[in-house]
């Protein structure tokens, strides 16, 4: 059904959140369809679904939490611009891939288009309706900022976000493979630093992704694994899975539903 909609087949007329022209809209995706397929895939196109709440079951899911956003038009150009580039980035389609004992290394690639796909993702997951969404919503100027930089092909100021990028890794005992860690996807969480920043975080194609909200004194900002300047050579250093206190209380959450009986999936 997601697919029939995709096309256009009974989509709704609306103003589109891009462009603002009354259109049919096509179901968007705030991080990309393709980041559920490898999950999907693994589970016989289904995947477990854990929400971070006291009361919804674990349960099976085929939902990739597109909503109706983007007429076809403005769907297809930030699918073309950014999402396929940054999607083959992170496969290492382009460019070359090389793994140290520190992280992953990206060669040949252009940083400014790599960080534009990351902030549209984060300008969609703002405006998506889709209840794996509803935690993070912008602030209405940050919100606008992106969109019109979206729209009008703008460069967005480094000057603003800071976007680090980890590549994850589990060094556990009998833990998590490489490709495993590539199917796990996670709404977005927010991290407050004791008021001084906020960030997002979300968690696709084997990479934790934190966009900070504000330009951040130069001593973090220049940290490895924070996507600035221009250099085509980026490295994202790797993250330990179960570092990520987020993403454990996600799994513990889930455990322990399974464990009271909370579960549809047995
Ligand atoms: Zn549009």
């Amino acid at each position: 059904m997601l697919i029939e909609s995709q096309y256009g087949v009974n989509a709704t007329i609306r103003p589109c959140r891009l462009c603002g022209e009354q259109r049919g809209l096509s179901i968007s995706h705030a991080l990309p369809n393709s980041a559920f397929v490898s999950a999907l895939r693994e589970g016989s196109g289904k995947v477990v679904a854990i929400v971070d709440d006291q009361t919804t079951p674990i349960q099976f899911s085929s939902d990739t939490w597109g909503v109706e956003l983007l007429c076809a038009t403005c769907e297809d150009k930030l699918n073309r611009k950014l999402d396929a580039y940054g999607i083959a980035v992170l496969k290492g389609q382009i460019g070359t891939v090389l793994r140290s004992d520190y992280g992953v290394t990206f060669r040949g690639i252009d940083r400014q288009r790599f960080r534009a796909f990351f902030l549209s993702i984060l300008w969609r997951i703002s405006v998506s309706s889709h209840a794996s969404y509803s935690n993070i919503d912008l602030p209405t100027h940050w919100e606008n900022e992106l969109h019109l930089a979206l729209k009008f092909d703008q460069k967005i100021s480094g000057s603003k976000y800071t976007v680090a990028i980890y590549r994850l890794r589990d060094s556990t005992p009998d833990g998590f493979t490489s490709e495993s860690l590539r199917s796990i996807v996670t709404a977005p969480f927010a991290r407050d630093y004791e008021g001084k920043f906020v960030s997002v975080c979300f968690i696709c194609f084997g990479f934790l992704v934190e966009i900070f909200l504000s330009k951040l004194p130069s001593k973090i900002k220049n940290k490895v694994g924070v996507l600035v300047g221009s250099n085509s050579i980026f490295m994202a250093p790797f993250q330990e899975i179960f570092d990520i206190p987020e993403l454990v209380n996600m799994m513990g959450s889930g455990l322990y539903k399974r464990d009271i009986g909370l579960s549809q999936i047995d």
